[in-house]
């Protein structure tokens, strides 16, 4: 029984033992490639509204230190353990390494629900976990940024707390924080962004015409609503499903994206937006569309699912979506289901915060055409990588994307040796 044991951390373990056998790796480097190099518990006790106080989980796991520091998002959710922490890292370290960035992977977190804090408890549980890590972090060994339940807010009182430690501004502590302090244009709009690059590409693949296309979009947070707009105003496909925590939509004639952006931005979430019939959560991901877009949390499709999904695209924009049994029934839908996988299809956030830590250390001010012109580039080159080795192998794309990241971290293990 290890401190990571729990239902994520697994799932990520078996992906990684699928490559690693894919990869024919050495027994000797299978475990120093899969558990994490460092994992922090911190507990935070914070003052209420109500005069009580109450105390906090917090949690940071850095996955390895082999190709530069560490990076990865900040999730404030309610189910947080050491072991999800843990598989969110090992799947960064994965993604930044397709994407060659020079980063291992890390996540960390807190378990509470945002949604039922108020803004000064969020401010003192947000300074009050940056506290606790600062003997763990720094702009070259750990760098942070958004992830589920978190925002650019709460990255500034990140940064804020971090540079009164050390008595001068710190931007490159983390990423996603904003422009004002040293943010860069274009980061909150590009994971969303880049799943949009990605889907328009295996439409023009598939000989897919957008314009008589449909869309189904799970979550709509900072990567499900930008993907939304983004598909309904960019490339014209028709949006018929979208969700979030609270409720289901779906309208075969189509919703209005930016009308349900202003409702969230109001009120709060999508319950009372009243354009489509509610419908049951589950069902939505299984409806008739071309494109289906999982934007929130983990193992949404799965063996119970994955064979009724009826989309010709699935585009993970969530991190770790689909289960590995559902894997196995989509590889055999391989002609009829075209996934770009989590690692591949996200990308995008962490490519441009490489591009925002880049900017915080040298000073530079890039535009948010430059941003987005670079981040095209290197997804494009990842999705090209992707799909041929895909094909070359005979391999699903999961397989080939995580295939590529593993193996250059293995790579970079085995000339430096066993410290990272
Ligand atoms: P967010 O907190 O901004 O939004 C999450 C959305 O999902 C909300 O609309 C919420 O109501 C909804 N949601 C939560 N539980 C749900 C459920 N059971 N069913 C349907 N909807 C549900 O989070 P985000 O930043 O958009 O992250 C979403 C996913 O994308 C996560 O898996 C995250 O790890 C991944 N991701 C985010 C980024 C980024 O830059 N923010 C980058 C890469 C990957």
């Amino acid at each position: 029984m290890s401190i990571y044991d729990d239902d994520v951390f697994r799932m990520a373990c078996t992906q990684f033992k699928v490559i690693a056998d894919y990869l024919n790796i050495d027994k000797n480097d299978r475990d120093r490639l899969m558990y994490p190099k460092r994992a922090i518990a911190v507990t935070l006790p914070v003052h209420m509204d109500d005069g009580s106080t109450k105390t906090f989980q917090g949690y940071r796991v850095q996955h390895h230190l082999t190709l530069g520091p560490t990076k990865g998002g900040t999730r404030f959710a309610p189910s947080l353990s050491m072991g999800e922490t843990a598989a969110l890292a090992m799947w960064m370290s994965w993604k930044c390494a397709l994407a060659n960035l020079p980063y291992g992977g890390a996540k960390g977190g807190i378990a509470c629900d945002p949604a039922t804090l108020s803004h000064r408890e969020l401010e003192a549980l947000s300074r009050r976990y940056m506290q606790e890590m600062i003997p763990f972090v720094g702009p070259h060994t750990d760098i942070m940024g958004p992830d589920m339940g978190t925002n650019e807010e709460v990255m500034a009182w990140f940064m804020d707390t971090y540079s009164v430690y050390q008595g001068y501004s710190v931007s490159e502590i983390v990423t996603g924080k904003p422009v004002s302090i040293g943010g860069t244009e274009g980061r909150r709009e590009s994971t969303g962004r880049g799943v949009v690059y990605l889907i328009e590409r295996a439409m023009d693949m598939l000989k897919m015409d957008p314009a008589k296309c449909t869309a189904i979009v799970q979550g709509f947070g900072n990567v499900g609503s930008v993907a939304a707009l983004s598909l309904a105003l960019k490339t014209g496909i028709k949006i018929v499903g979208i969700s979030d925590a609270t409720v289901a939509l779906y309208n075969p004639k189509g919703i209005d994206v930016k009308a349900a952006e202003q409702h969230v931005i109001k009120k709060g979430n999508l319950k009372a937006f009243d354009q489509g019939d509610r419908i049951d959560p589950n069902e939505m991901l299984v409806m008739p569309c071309d494109v289906l877009v999982p934007a929130a949390v983990d193992r949404v499709i799965t063996e119970k699912n994955a064979a009724q999904l009826k989309c010709r695209i699935l585009a993970e924009g969530a991190n770790g979506p689909t289960s590995p049994e559902a894997d196995l029934i989509l590889e055999k839908r391989w002609d009829e289901v075209f996934v770009i996988p989590d690692i591949l299809c996200n990308a995008g956030g962490v490519i441009v915060s490489y591009f925002e830590w880049v900017q915080g250390l040298q000073s530079f001010l890039w535009s948010e055409m430059e941003v987005t012109d670079k981040l095209f580039r290197i997804l494009e080159h990842s999705f090209t990588q992707v799909i041929r080795r895909a094909k070359e192998n005979k391999i699903s794309h999961r397989t080939a994307a995580m295939s590529i990241g593993v193996e250059r971290v293995l790579k970079a293990k085995s000339v430096r040796g066993l410290f990272p």
